[in-house]
């Protein structure tokens, strides 16, 4: 903002000094060319050539011909000589003879001089307020934002998510005239360069209102007061322009969980969150202000900004799946010269990238074939881009996943996935994924429970079965010694089942109906139990084995399907779920 001011103040400034320039040529001119001497004038004032003579008190008159041109000759100061003028019928002004030149010049000068003096006092008034507060000056406006919902490729989970406030964004009355209570705040997490900071620009784009960011991570280390202060600024700023989108980068960097021990840094940050919570509760849902923060990670916020009336819709943004990625690619390569590229085998090669990392990838082909001032982006730069790029991250991050970990994962979740739809036909597997996300490290498989009010034994038995299926997966395909660590949480939760069964729902025969928890003092021998719960794991493992055999080829078209697609959702899997299982097979060909 200062430097356009800045600009401006050079108008001003070349106004004055051309004047001023103008001003001293024209009036030096006047005086070397336009001095005859007194004689001359004599001689004038008899041919009755003047009209006009101008008298001061100076040691110079102006006089003025007929014909209209003006010279100075020497004052003579004799007392009669205005009279003397007179009587030669010459008009007699006591003044100096207006110059419409040098008029003009002097009002420019002084009117640019005025104006230059009242630009310098306002820039320096705001520089003095940038110093108070840095803030102003970091609060980034991107006011003529023109991204939209097109800039974003894959992502239609999310986008689908974001879609009504966009529509609040536009006609907030009509939103609170039904009463309806429109998020304030939206927190979109997942992994880095998802393209959070871009749905949020699309947001604002989508809705033709002022996008106003921030990230969390600019308030660490700065003075106590300070962040608060830049909240409010911000929040001030945003509601003066009416409706706007702010955008809080990081704000898990003040928004992190509280820990126990009061550090440095923590009550700077607390006041940040604080001002920001006070800021969010503050303004009306009529002001159309939404407030979209992001973060890698939402289990480590504090629950007060999760809170109902703050950020609360969470929309997780996850890495693209090969459509989404060939997406990604299009959307990135469309207005680039480029020749034979396959982008459906790129969307493949490029597995477990991030939006982010596909740009960047692209942008490296282009750079290599500008440098070798190649007419178009071919194949074999995308191939070289490839090595830069991973090169890149794969140090940084677990990003570059091999073909066979893919491989073991795509096993693993067809596993769940298979058991869960022979055992829990009633569930509905709505998406097995490979894609890692925070639901899962390797990929995850999501089922929707019929909803119930109890859980019966039998219903416990197989869910237990369910969450073995992964690793039984692997082990039937790999064999016993390549089992891996994805099954850890898999593990844990159905060990936590089967000791409640076992010790809690008097599902077990070690303690019967009996309550482990109100035995406690007792203070018994819990290795009955947990031989119970053991043994009860065993056998369903065993079961889940078989289980998985006899359906191999269930197993293998799931893990086919994946491996190609990557994420398979409900209608895929319907279709693949009713393949005659082996022993049927078997049985016909027998
Ligand atoms: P995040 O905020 O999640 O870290 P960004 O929104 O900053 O990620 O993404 C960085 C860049 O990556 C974007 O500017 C865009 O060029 C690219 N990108 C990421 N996701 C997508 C996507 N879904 N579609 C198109 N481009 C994307
Ligand atoms: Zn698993």
């Amino acid at each position: 903002m200062n430097k356009i001011k800045n600009k401006y103040l050079f108008i001003p400034l070349i106004t004055a000094i051309l004047s001023l320039f103008f001003l001293i040529v024209s009036s030096t001119l006047l005086a070397k060319d336009n001095f005859r001497n007194y004689t001359n004038f004599l001689k004038d004032l008899n041919e009755k050539k003047i009209s006009k003579v101008y008298i001061t008190q100076s040691p110079k008159i102006n006089v003025k011909l007929q014909d209209g041109t003006m010279y100075e000759t020497d004052n003579p100061r004799t007392s009669n000589f205005k009279e003397e003028l007179l009587k030669k019928n010459v008009t007699v002004l006591e003044k100096s003879p207006t110059n419409l030149k040098i008029s003009l010049s002097i009002s420019s000068l002084i009117i640019s001089l005025a104006v230059l003096i009242t630009m310098l006092i306002k820039s320096s008034k705001i520089a003095s307020k940038g110093i108070r507060s840095v803030d102003s000056l970091e609060i980034a406006s991107v006011e003529n934002n023109n991204l939209n919902f097109e800039n974003v490729a894959g992502n239609e989970e999310a986008k689908e998510s974001v879609k009504d406030i966009v529509d609040f964004l536009k006609n907030p009355e009509k939103y609170t005239s039904y009463g309806a209570r429109m998020p304030k705040g939206i927190i979109l997490y997942g992994e880095p360069g998802t393209g959070k900071t871009l749905i949020a620009k699309a947001v604002a784009g989508e809705a033709g209102v002022p996008f106003y960011a921030l990230s969390g991570s600019d308030f660490i280390q700065v003075y106590v007061g300070v962040g608060a202060s830049r909240i409010r600024q911000l929040f001030k700023k945003a509601r003066n322009n009416g409706k706007a989108v702010i955008f809080i980068d990081e704000i898990d960097a003040i928004g992190k969980k509280r820990q126990g021990s009061n550090s440095g840094g923590s009550e700077e940050r607390d006041q940040t969150l604080n001002a920001l919570l006070t800021e969010m509760s503050g303004f009306n849902e009529k002001e159309g202000i939404v407030v979209i923060a992001a973060t890698n990670r939402l289990d480590i916020l504090d629950p007060a900004l999760l809170r109902p009336g703050r950020f609360d819709r969470h929309i997780e943004i996850s890495l693209p799946d090969i459509s989404a990625r060939e997406k990604i690619l299009c959307l990135h390569l469309k207005n680039k010269p480029v020749k034979d590229i396959d982008i459906k085998e790129w969307a493949k090669k490029t597995a477990y990238f991030s939006g982010a990392k596909i740009e960047s990838l692209v942008n490296e082909s282009a750079i290599l074939a500008c440098k070798e001032s190649s007419e178009f982006i071919e194949n074999y730069h995308l191939d070289k881009a490839f090595s830069i790029v991973i090169a890149g991250y794969e140090k940084k991050n677990r990003d570059f996943i091999k073909e066979k970990d893919k491989k073991i994962t795509a096993f693993h979740e067809a596993g769940h996935a298979l058991v869960s739809l022979k055992l829990l036909p009633k569930e509905k597997v709505s998406k097995i994924t490979i894609i890692p996300s925070t639901k899962g490290a390797g990929g995850y498989t999501l089922s929707i429970p019929e909803d119930s009010l109890y859980q019966n034994k039998d219903y416990l038995k197989k869910r237990i079965m369910v969450m073995l299926g992964g690793r039984a997966a692997e082990e039937i395909i790999f064999g016993k010694d390549y089992i891996t660590t994805g099954a850890y949480s898999d593990l844990k939760q159905s060990s936590n089942i089967a000791f409640n069964m076992v010790s809690r729902y008097g599902m077990g025969d070690t303690l019967g109906l009996l309550n482990m928890e109100e035995l406690q003092s007792l203070n018994m021998n819990q290795d009955n139990i947990i031989k119970e719960c053991k043994n009860l794991i065993d056998t369903l493992y065993k079961e889940t084995k078989s289980l998985i055999l006899k359906e191999k080829n269930i197993l293998e078209k799931l893990t086919t399907e994946l491996l190609s697609k990557e994420t398979l959702y409900y209608e895929d899997i319907k279709g693949i779920k009713n393949i005659k299982s082996k022993s049927e097979t078997n049985e016909k060909t027998a």
